[in-house]
């Protein structure tokens, strides 16, 4: 699905003009480097009024490969608050803004909960058809990450371990999902991560470095397991890192690792976003919402207990009585208007981002066409 970029050797030799391009040097495109197929595709559509404001578009339904919850469901809630009801509420408000796809996500806990949860959204999706229809597979992110404050984010600790201390726990995690886990974050450095990687790839996954302080040669490494993307890339990450040479710059400067990014403007500042889409490359990066189930609601608290989030005006949700970021409350069609806004991104290229690039990355069918309306508010689907 994911292309590697043509060999630059093979682009010699096509007259004297191309030796002196020096954007043909061999040294400036690394071996193996990532570049979706959707970037190329020009399937989005657009409608503007007569004063040139953007009313509406046609392409490839919206695809969210991070959503921990939305419109007050949340995925990784105790398990008699996963119901039905609640999970089709949450595919029916994701369906009304063009998400067609998504990987339910769910974050670090204890094993045994991790497990239930997985067994009960297969049970939930196998009936209901359009909660079948939207959630393609699952994201697990942790707890196989740092236990480190910073990497760590807003995951417990007391539950992170690692790939040695659990070794059967992709089994347990694909046995209750019934093999529907597309998406595996984790944090190269553990002991026993790179063998999992491995394995994982080997068995059909992906897997997303996240949560993570690895050094420049355990991202190597991790690479050459099979690591193919970096998880919200620039969060779950210190706050506090050496300027010029950091984990942050060597997954950006690492053309074989896609990345995704949180583009609601509390996680990653438009302007860095901006520096960070054009050192990744737009055909390298995915958008992703890390939605919880302040998504798609009014300001306020949400969620009960340990999973309490506070949706404060700004937009911004915080783990309840903190200043810390807890996912957030970004709706995909939200992030490409501010991708295309902010970023110095097109419209297309954003929604490509969006939805085909992301489908390619997880090895999901194309998605499915949309048309929607557009406002400040966001997209609306028509029909
Ligand atoms: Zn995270």
């Amino acid at each position: 699905m994911m292309r590697a970029r043509a060999d630059p050797e093979q682009q010699r030799g096509r007259g004297a003009e191309d030796v002196a391009d020096i954007s043909r040097c061999p040294l400036t495109a690394a071996a193996g480097a990532i570049m979706f197929a959707g970037m190329n595709q020009q399937n989005v559509s657009i409608t503007k009024d007569q004063a040139g404001r953007l009313i509406g578009a046609a392409g490839p339904g919206l695809v969210d490969l991070q959503v921990n919850g939305y419109f007050g469901f949340d995925f990784n809630s105790p398990l008699e608050q996963i119901t039905g009801e609640g999970l089709r509420r949450a595919c029916e408000a994701m369906r009304r803004r063009g998400v067609v796809t998504i990987l339910a996500t769910l974050t670090t806990d204890a094993v045994s909960r991790m497990v239930a949860r997985l067994s009960r959204l297969v049970e939930l999706r196998r009936e209901d058809e359009l909660a079948a229809s939207i959630i393609a597979g699952f994201h697990v992110e942790g707890p196989l990450i740092s236990p480190n404050d910073g990497p760590r984010g807003a995951h417990p600790a007391e539950y992170t371990v690692t790939p040695a201390d659990e070794p059967d726990l992709l089994e347990r995690f694909q046995a209750a999902a019934e093999g529907m886990v597309r998406l595996l974050t984790l944090a190269p450095e553990l002991p026993g991560a790179l063998e999992l990687i491995e394995k994982a790839t080997a068995a059909g996954m992906v897997v997303g470095l996240g949560h993570h302080e690895a050094p420049p040669e355990i991202i190597d490494s991790a690479v050459r397991a099979g690591a193919r993307v970096c998880t919200h890339l620039g969060n779950g990450s210190h706050a506090m890192l050496p300027r010029l040479d950091n984990y942050v710059q060597r997954q950006l400067a690492d053309d074989r690792l896609a990345a995704g990014f949180i583009a609601d403007g509390h996680h990653i500042p438009f302007p860095t976003l901006k520096n960070f889409l054009r050192a990744k490359q737009p055909q390298r990066s995915v958008l992703v919402t890390d939605a919880v189930a302040a998504a798609d609601m009014p300001p306020g608290r949400h969620g009960v207990g340990r999973r309490s989030r506070q949706l404060d005006t700004d937009g911004a949700v915080r783990l309840a009585g903190t200043p810390y970021l807890a996912g957030s409350a970004l709706t995909l069609d939200r992030a490409v208007l501010n991708v295309a806004r902010h970023c110095d991104v097109s419209f297309e290229t954003a929604w490509a981002m969006a939805s085909t690039q992301p489908a390619e990355l997880a090895g999901l069918p194309e998605p499915g066409g949309i048309t929607v309306d557009i406002s400040e508010e966001g997209f609306q689907l028509r029909q």
